[in-house]
């Protein structure tokens, strides 16, 4: 997905699973579904207590045979379907599209195969050099004046190339079947503001590496520049100092500022506006600004930096977009510093594995569209939609019991969820890609076209209606999300397999994964953030003041909850940044639990298996979902970046909330967390 429209949906849209720098036929089966068992029992640790440590105790044998590859930087339950997805279906797909003899122009195949291709030539890589990524660094080069070089950032923004400020188009949150021109701050090559200014000692050494980093690749490229790696870290730590913090850019309400296009001059006159809007391509109209007041400094900060500066930070923020896609001394060097520096990866994956990654990032729908056709049967999404009634059901139920909210506001809850709506598997319509212009030996051509048609879809956004048939990921990605402006809930192909949905696994272990999931997304339409949006999806509160203090009360008990938890030496779970992920696991929880007790009303209970009561296999189907190791970098990584708790915490942390997790293993006494300290939310 674009960067300019991804800042929209990172803001907008919350997934079950953090992403690291990601006509069907009844008889077409998902591969593999009847040999993957529903809990396989060699997982567990029998010497770990379950109530102190309920990770290690199912996962711990698991933990132990499955260590982390020397090309991976966690490993767990979702990494391993992604890769085995890439690596058998998406790859199968692909090698079916090289064997094609002379595909149409402009056809799926032709585009995806002919990608792959340019990919994969890295003689002809080699041989071409930086040569394809000069235009536009010659543009930067001549330069004059800071005024000119905004300009051409907006010419650059077009094909991806980050400033300090992202622009795009998306759902206004306020109007929200309309589509409004959002404006938000970016341009960190590190991301995050924490890298820039944490003073821990692994962030420091971070630091001193990233400046190494820039300095290693200015000279592979042959520039004369002067000390860039040290420039570029002065300039973004300036600029991310005067960036929102992570956990800041969660209010929904905060990052909501209307103005018009003048304003937007007052408020930064030495950026000008016009010029960066026309050759970015925009229409000159109002525009939501995350923050007034960074505008504002970065104005400031803009005055007072040389335009030499500015040109090396661009010229900097080319060669990094495009290194990957670059000879090889510029790949391994960015490999090596985004990789292995910022995540502990040991080793590069193949080439080929990383060509599959990228068509399948960067023409996602067009191969998603023969990955759907093959590869999700229509029985699944019968399946999923009675599962999604179920917690719907159970969450109306648990609303009227809630004690905490009042009838009033009980009402307008139930109304907002009974108007939720899901989409399932795959888009109903495809876009249409044949116009991107595709060939075997240009690769970096070929990113940029394809980046290009994105911004054009993009544009064409602009003053219109929101389409919301469209889809934000495409059917082969292993995640779900919840979309607020359409109050909907998305669920992609590629979660609906095992271990998260095992047709021929037992409910509770089901229930306790995908279940867990839908209620999890269901549950952010009603987190701290999702709650301030009504059943139309707009930007709208609902809540008495009384049940706003409650709610926020319970809230601010579970941030402190998280909060106190240190993951690693001197780094704990941000509270706040993490609020509505946790949220969203405890009550997706409680309604799965709840949803499976529904579903065996007025039944026989299920008789245990391998020793486990239905109940006590609902908590073991979480778990197994959420088992993973992970490098001691990503961990950090996860914890100054991530809204998601890591892994072992959305187990460790979540679950002792629950008195029904406490009772299904005997917890009382022998747990951290005492009776008075549960907290239950939905
Ligand atoms: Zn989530």
């Amino acid at each position: 997905m674009k960067k300019n429209s991804a800042f929209l949906s990172i803001a907008l849209i919350v997934m079950i699973m953090a992403i690291f720098p990601s006509c069907n036929n009844s008889n077409k089966q998902m591969s593999n579904t009847n040999k993957v068992p529903a809990f396989d029992m060699s997982t567990i640790d029998s010497t770990v207590k379950p109530c102190v440590d309920f990770d290690g105790y199912v996962n711990g044998n698991w933990k132990k045979h499955n260590p982390i590859p020397s090309t991976e930087g966690s490993w767990g339950s979702f990494d391993i379907l992604d890769k085995e997805t890439r690596e058998v279906k998406i790859k199968g797909i692909i090698k079916e599209l090289l064997a094609a003899q002379n595909p149409k122009k402009g056809s799926d195949t032709q585009l995806i195969a002919g990608y792959v291709r340019s990919y994969m030539d890295t003689v002809t890589i080699a041989k071409r050099g930086i040569t394809p990524i000069m235009p536009m660094v010659e543009k930067v080069n001549l330069v004059k004046t800071n005024g000119e070089m905004i300009a051409l950032a907006g010419e650059l923004a077009k094909i991806n190339i980050g400033g300090p400020f992202d622009v795009g188009i998306g759902a206004d949150d306020r109007n929200s079947t309309m589509n409004a021109i959002f404006m938000g701050q970016g341009g960190l090559s590190m991301r995050d503001r924490n890298y820039y200014e944490n003073k821990d000692a692994a962030m420091v050494k971070i630091r001193a590496e990233f400046v190494a980093h820039v300095d290693k690749m200015f000279a592979a490229a042959e520039w004369k520049t002067a000390n860039p790696g040290k420039t570029i870290l002065d300039f973004e730590t300036k600029l991310a100092l005067i960036q929102l913090k992570n956990f800041e850019l969660r209010d929904p309400v905060k990052i909501y500022n209307k103005i018009a296009f003048s304003e937007l001059q007052k408020l930064a006159p030495a950026i000008n506006w016009s010029d960066y809007y026309k050759n970015f391509g925009l229409p000159t109209d109002t525009v939501i600004v995350q923050d007034k007041n960074y505008l504002k400094k970065l104005d400031q900060l803009i005055k007072s930096t040389p335009v030499e500066v500015l040109k090396t930070y661009y010229s900097w923020q080319i060669l990094s977009h495009f290194a990957s896609q670059l000879p090889d001394q510029f790949n391994k060097e960015t490999f090596h510093f985004f990789s292995t520096i910022m995540y502990g990866v040991k080793e590069q994956r193949p080439r080929e594995e990383r060509a599959t990654m990228s068509v399948n990032r960067r023409l996602g729908m067009p191969l998603g569209k023969l990955f759907a056709a093959k590869y999700f049967p229509e029985s699944s999404k019968k399946k999923i939609v009675e599962m999604i009634e179920n917690v719907r059901a159970v969450y109306s139920e648990r609303i009227d019991k809630l004690t905490w909210m009042s009838a009033p506001t009980k009402e307008k809850a139930k109304k907002k969820l009974s108007a939720f709506t899901w989409k399932i598997g795959y888009p109903d319509k495809w876009k249409d890609y044949s116009t991107i212009d595709i060939q075997p030996d240009k690769l970096i051509e070929n990113s940029i076209n394809i980046t290009l048609w994105d911004h054009n879809d993009m544009l064409a956004k602009a003053g219109k209606p929101v389409d919301k048939s469209e889809w934000g990921m495409s059917p082969q990605t292993i995640n779900a999300y919840n979309n607020p402006t359409n109050n909907e809930i998305v669920f992609p192909a590629a979660i609906l397999q095992p271990p998260f949905f095992n047709p021929d696994a037992d409910d509770a272990i089901n229930y306790g994964a995908i279940i867990g999931v839908i209620g999890h997304e269901m549950t952010h339409g009603f987190d701290d953030q999702g709650a301030q949006y009504d059943g139309t999806g707009n930007l709208n509160n609902w809540w008495t003041p009384e049940d706003t203090k409650n709610f926020q009360a319970l809230g601010k008990r579970l941030e402190d909850y998280f909060s106190a938890i240190e993951v690693t030496k001197g780094f704990n779970i941000n509270g706040k940044l993490t609020l509505g992920e946790n949220i969203a696991d405890l009550g997706g929880l409680t309604l799965g639990y709840y949803a499976l007790e529904k579903s065996l009303a007025g039944k026989e209970k299920p008789k245990p298996i391998d020793g486990f009561t239905y109940q006590q296999r609902f908590f073991l189907g979480w778990a197994q979902v959420w088992r993973d190791n992970m490098t001691n970098e990503s961990l950090i990584n996860q914890v100054q970046t991530n809204e998601h708790s890591p892994a072992r915490w959305r187990i460790n942390a979540t679950l002792p909330l629950m008195k029904e997790f406490s009772d299904a293993f005997g917890c009382q006494g022998k747990s951290a967390v005492t009776d008075a300290q549960r907290i239950v939310i939905w």
